[in-house]
């Protein structure tokens, strides 16, 4: 997962440390949940990409000095974990790169590509020297050698630069949601699946677009449409134009979108994470038998689905754990070792509330097992009388390809164990997860998600 945000003033040019990198900090800084080990901003000034990025949260690896170079009318941001490629500085985004057609060009992307060896040793072969260990530096690589797409009958003002991005787009496959500055014009693409979320915003002196609406609040930006899978939007002084290089039949959004990783009060996919979350524990709820005094959610993300079980059940909702908010999200940290560390660090039972009772712990999923582990030993330990685990998903049996760091089917407990295995390495008294009709129930258009990893049905093949 990453997060992506992007701005074009549509008033004056930003002179420095005003409009322009206070949209660009503050867009990925709501977007911190979406990654934690880098981030970083680039704008366009006089032809040339300025570029801040470095290790870390937002706050400790943009400084405010170091946002008084942004000039400009555009801008590009984002915040990453690494899916594809390490977390070495070169892979951090944005990208740039000097290309022979368009000068400098910056990218930055949220997704997987699925063909990204293919395009990569085809790139070597052509001559094109990369410098990243990430796919996103491909879509840079490609403009360049790729011929025109004269598919499209692109408007006049785009007509350098559309049939060589067509070209581009329609090589590369997986899932891509990406913002670019090429010629100082901002430019939004979103895979022809649409599996990651892209949304536009508006505010009366700027166009702006994130993975999540959360962006858009934090400016005070309004939040406009989706960019539409297989979309291009290009936004620069004569305008918006939108052009289509896919026309899909059906898309396959990531429905861990809604389990997981956007934030609740985002909107994402026309759907609110926090409602479809609630659904979720309601269904969950609806499937389950089990008698117990209190629920209490694993916070924050299982919170919501706490909400909609306790409220079905009629059994009451408490604060069980509580959580240390200074610490990075568990399941994004990128090794076992700081996995481990900061699921110790990260929370703690509140005694007066789990003792001698009988309780219900809803998180959103298990994927290693490691963090279920610990809670049920926690709550155990602080005296809980009965531990029944729920899960408001299914249990995750295939990696993702497109954008998820779930690498490998040996790390996915579920994938080898069976349910009653996982309930006993985990210690709890019962485990049940959600069905995956309950979880498609909670969804509206179900049809239109993708469910890979819950069913092994992957709607892109993956390309060595
Ligand atoms: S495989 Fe799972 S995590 Fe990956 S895109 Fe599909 S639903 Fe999302």
């Amino acid at each position: 997962m990453c997060g992506v945000f992007g701005v074009y003033l549509t008033e004056d040019e930003d002179v420095g440390f005003s409009k322009l990198a206070t949209f660009a900090y503050f867009g990925i800084y709501s977007l911190q949940h979406r990654g934690q080990e880098s981030a970083g901003i680039c704008s366009y000034v006089n032809g040339e990409i300025v570029r801040i990025a470095n290790k870390g949260l937002v706050l400790d690896a943009i400084s405010k000095e170091d946002i008084k170079n942004l000039k400009g009318k555009v801008a590009i941001s984002h915040v990453r974990y690494s899916t594809a490629g390490d977390d070495s500085f070169e892979n951090i985004q944005p990208i740039v790169r000097s290309s022979s057609r368009f000068g400098e060009v910056a990218i930055v992307h949220n997704g997987n590509l699925t063909n990204y060896h293919l395009i990569r040793r085809m790139l070597e072969k052509n001559g094109v020297n990369l410098k990243c260990t990430s796919d996103t530096e491909v879509f840079l690589g490609l403009l360049d050698v790729v011929e025109k797409d004269n598919s499209i009958a692109s408007h006049i003002l785009d007509e350098e630069l559309i049939p060589y991005l067509v070209s581009v787009l329609k090589l590369v496959e997986g899932a891509y949601s990406i913002l670019m500055i090429i010629n100082g014009k901002l430019i939004a693409a979103r895979d022809p699946l649409g599996f990651r979320p892209l949304l536009m915003g508006r505010r009366k002196d700027a166009i702006v677009f994130a993975s999540e609406t959360c962006a858009f609040d934090i400016i005070e930006a309004d939040y406009w449409r989706e960019v539409k899978p297989g979309e291009i939007t290009i936004v620069d002084e004569n305008g918006i134009r939108t052009y289509f290089f896919s026309k899909s039949q059906n898309t396959k959004k990531c429905i861990f979108e809604h389990v997981y990783f956007a934030r609740p009060d985002s909107l994402i996919f026309s759907e609110y994470p926090y409602n479809v979350r609630k659904k979720m524990g309601m269904e969950l709820a609806k499937e389950d038998d089990v008698e117990a005094d209190i629920v209490i959610p694993v916070p924050d993300s299982g919170m919501p689905a706490a909400i909609g079980y306790s409220q079905y059940k009629n059994i009451p909702y408490e604060m069980g754990l509580i959580r240390n908010h200074y610490i990075g999200r568990t399941f994004i940290a990128p090794s076992q070792d700081i996995r481990n560390l900061s699921v110790l660090m990260k929370l703690n039972p509140n005694k007066g509330i789990i003792k001698d009772k009988s309780v219900v712990v809803i998180d959103d999923s298990i994927v290693r097992g490691t963090t279920s582990k610990r809670i049920v030993n926690l709550l155990k330990e602080a005296g809980a009388k009965e531990v029944h685990m729920r899960i408001a998903s299914p249990p995750v049996i295939g990696p993702c390809y497109y954008g998820i760091d779930t690498p490998t089917k040996e790390e996915l407990m579920a994938s080898h164990m069976s349910v009653e295995d996982i309930r006993k390495f985990i210690g709890a008294n019962s485990l049940k997860y959600l069905s995956l009709e309950g979880l498609m129930r909670s969804v509206q258009d179900p049809d239109s998600f993708c469910d890979a990893c819950f069913t092994d049905n992957y709607p892109v093949e993956i390309k060595l």
